[in-house]
């Protein structure tokens, strides 16, 4: 949610920086957008640029009109795109916000939660706000420690001592030539240049200009400064911290659409090159083992996946899995396990987030951590808040996703899900080990030879639309509802097959297509068969995702055909199937596929 970034050292193009960066983050929220820049002129002003909407409606009050406040220029900067929680999306609310004598921009990625109290004081004092939002009171709190006299740093700091809550904050002071930032449980990454350097919530966001990154943990402070690249990063009480710096391992190309019309198809087609990342070096199948030193000890007795949307479809699989090989294991969403948190005794907590800082996941995790169960993070993103806080990580390398709606990064989680199943509790099963190896040449043939645009282009106009499965078919349905939902803003549902005449079948009529996934031979995909009866003896369209082992062709309007392979990689089969046939669906209705409304990738709020 809420992408920031800022830069010091391109005194000419701090503003076309900006803008690039605010490109590169807007899957992370687009209700309005902003810039500030300063410079060290004594007696220098801020020049603050925002407007409510997507990123062009800034974008053409930057081009062709420059701003009330005069021209955007300044040798240091900071922007933000933002995802709403406390006030509505206009330009007063967008940030970057400034205080009453501007002499301080902020940008805020969160939650201020005492900010109200905090309003409440400041306006007592004469400060007076111009927004709705929590962030504001961040300006006012500098504000009032500028004019006790606190230098800007200072002031910056004494202003975080005070708020309570998530939050990535950037600033700019007039007539300073310096960025400063802080974070508490939202993302923060550091990028140096050669004689620039950036912050970011998000790597994409200056990736063109350097590989070199830090990541500042929670509590810890940024301080950017001009000339020669400097920069600083210190704890509460201004001591410097030595901070590794990583590489990032994949190029800027990867973060633009390759001539695809949407990130989310162009996605969808990466899907088996980012499976053989996934799986790149960690399957020796001549020795039939996995390689993965990074969880060699773990030995888990019993199993909690905690996960949230598309992540939890991926968690229900995993513990399906683990359940097949004799493991207890049980998927929680990760905002009901806060509530209400199971026993935990030795079971090993699996956090499953795809950027890595989802609030709902890390709060889970957090719980977890503190009844004292051993955490293992399954996530995308190097660095991330989930990477640092758990004992284990298991990366899914499925490379930097911008599209709002997950797609590959499903298919690569259940890819290391497999992964992990075989490397902790199955050691040995070639079948599947034969069956991953396969994988990204099976997704190809899918995506070579689907027939999902026609079958969307067919039902682009039906009411309401219902997914069903069992087993490990039973989250591919899931998901496919989910996708559904998100990218085209239609009815859909997911159901276990065999749960739909206990209710869901009332709703199933001819204007209803029902989905069906059913691959193999086995029971399961009997049984489906026959609920898929049921629906067609109610007159419902039905599209069956097959490989064709089972009969259920007979009973189908439509077919989405996939390989023939292991239920397991079937699974993933299938969704790549359900996501063609979202993505088509919503192209035809001309949805805003890559940023649906109302959502945003990355969800950094409870
Ligand atoms: N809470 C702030 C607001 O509503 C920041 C939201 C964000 O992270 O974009 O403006």
């Amino acid at each position: 949610m809420c992408g920031i970034i800022g830069c010091v050292g391109r005194p000419d193009e701090t503003l076309d920086v900006l803008m690039h960066g605010l490109g590169k983050l807007e899957y992370r929220g687009y209700d309005s957008a902003g810039v500030a820049l300063a410079d060290g002129d004594v007696g220098g002003r801020l020049a603050v640029a925002k407007r409510a909407g997507e990123l062009d409606a800034l974008r053409s009050v930057v081009d062709h009109t420059g701003t009330a406040d005069g021209d955007l220029e300044g040798s240091v900067g900071i922007g933000h795109t933002r995802w709403s929680t406390h006030g509505p999306p206009t330009d007063a609310n967008a940030h970057p916000h400034t205080d009453c004598g501007s002499r301080v921009a902020i940008v805020h990625n969160g939650i201020i939660e005492n900010f109200q109290g905090l309003r409440d004081d400041l306006e007592a004092a004469g400060h007076e706000f111009t927004s709705e939002t929590d962030s504001e009171v961040v300006t006012h709190l500098i504000e009032a420690a500028l004019d006790e006299g606190a230098s800007p740093e200072g002031a910056f700091r004494a202003a975080i001592a005070r708020i309570e809550g998530s939050y990535t904050i950037a600033a700019v002071f007039a007539g300073t030539e310096a960025v400063f930032a802080a974070r508490n449980d939202s993302p923060l990454v550091l990028g140096l240049g050669e004689s620039a350097t950036y912050i970011a919530s998000d790597i994409p966001a200056f990736r063109e200009f350097t590989d070199r990154v830090v990541y500042p943990d929670d509590g810890e402070f940024v301080r950017l400064d001009a000339g020669g690249g400097g920069w600083t990063v210190s704890d509460a009480d201004g001591e410097e911290i030595t901070k590794e710096i990583d590489t990032v391992a994949w190029d800027a190309e990867d973060t633009g659409k390759s001539g695809f019309e949407h990130f989310m198809l162009k996605e969808i087609h990466e899907q088996p090159r980012s499976l053989r990342q996934c799986l790149r070096g960690r399957v020796d199948e001549l020795g039939g083992r996995i390689e993965l030193p990074e969880i060699e000890e773990l030995d888990p007795t019993a199993v909690q996946f905690v996960a949230a949307g598309t992540s939890y479809h991926a968690a229900l699989y995993g513990a399906a899995l683990f359940r097949a090989a004799g493991v207890p294991a049980q998927a929680f969403l990760a905002s009901e396990y806060v509530t209400s948190v199971p026993p935990i005794g030795d079971d090993l907590v699996i956090g499953v987030t795809q950027s890595g800082e989802t609030a709902d996941t890390l709060s889970a995790l957090r719980e977890a951590r503190g009844r004292g169960a051993e955490t293992l993070a399954l996530t995308n993103v190097v660095g991330s808040t989930v990477a640092r806080e758990c004992e284990h990580v298991l990366y899914i390398r499925a490379g930097p996703e911008i599209g709002v709606a997950a797609s590959k990064t499903f298919a690569s989680q259940l890819a290391a899900i497999n992964l992990l199943t075989l490397a902790t509790v199955e050691d040995g099963n070639r079948e599947v080990i034969a069956a991953l190896r396969d994988l990204p040449s099976t997704v190809q043939a899918v995506l070579d030879e689907s027939t999902a645009e026609t079958v969307a282009d067919a039902y682009a106009d039906a009411g309401a639309y219902f997914f069903i499965g069992r087993g490990l078919n039973f989250s591919v349905a899931l998901e496919g509802a989910l996708k559904l939902k998100e990218i085209t803003y239609r009815h859909a549902e997911g159901f276990a097959a065999g749960e739909l005449k206990h209710g869901p079948l009332a709703l199933v009529t001819q204007e209803t297509p029902v989905i069906a996934v059913a691959t193999g031979d086995g029971e399961l995909a009997r049984k489906t068969v026959g609920n898929v009866k049921e629906v067609e003896a109610r007159g419902a369209p039905v599209i069956a995702v097959t490989d064709g082992r089972s009969d259920v062709e007979r009973y189908a309007d439509h077919v989405l055909s996939v390989p023939e392979t292991h239920p397991r990689t079937a699974a993933v089969l299938a969704s790549v199937q359900l996501q063609l046939f979202a993505y088509h669906t919503a192209a035809d209705l001309g949805r805003s596929i890559d940023k649906p409304r109302n959502l945003a990738k990355s969800v950094t709020v409870e």
